[in-house]
């Protein structure tokens, strides 16, 4: 992936990780005003393998999806950017431009659902 290429989906990631924050914000507010039991750093969570993939393939809310675009960003200053974690191919761009913070090809997706499954 060329330095345009990776500044653009930094910016995308970027944007969707303010979009992100505003709502949890929000959510964070509206629990504290109910319970006490806040200081859960939200993106601070240090996965193996096999948990890593359960938490990608089923990050739904906003919280795990930050967690994803940090890991992306990461990547960005890492130069391992848009490349499967799980066989080292490129992450198709398509794919990118609906998820930016992909990890896994959709080959790999796809397989992992099947495990996933049974
Ligand atoms: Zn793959």
């Amino acid at each position: 992936m060329n330095e345009k290429e990776l500044k653009y989906y930094k910016n995308k990631l970027l944007k969707e990780k303010e979009k992100l924050l505003k709502v949890v914000r929000r959510v964070q507010e509206d629990s504290l005003k109910s319970d006490d039991s806040s200081g859960d750093d939200i993106v601070d969570k240090s996965l193996g393998t096999s948990e890593r993939e359960h938490s990608y393939l089923l990050a739904s809310n906003e919280t795990d999806i930050l967690y994803w675009i940090e890991e992306a960003l990461k990547k960005i200053d890492n130069g391992d950017y848009g490349i499967c974690e799980r066989c080292n191919t490129n992450i198709s761009h398509r794919r990118l431009e609906i998820k930016p913070y992909a990890i896994y090809c959709i080959d790999c997706i796809e397989d992992l659902e099947k495990n996933i499954g049974s």
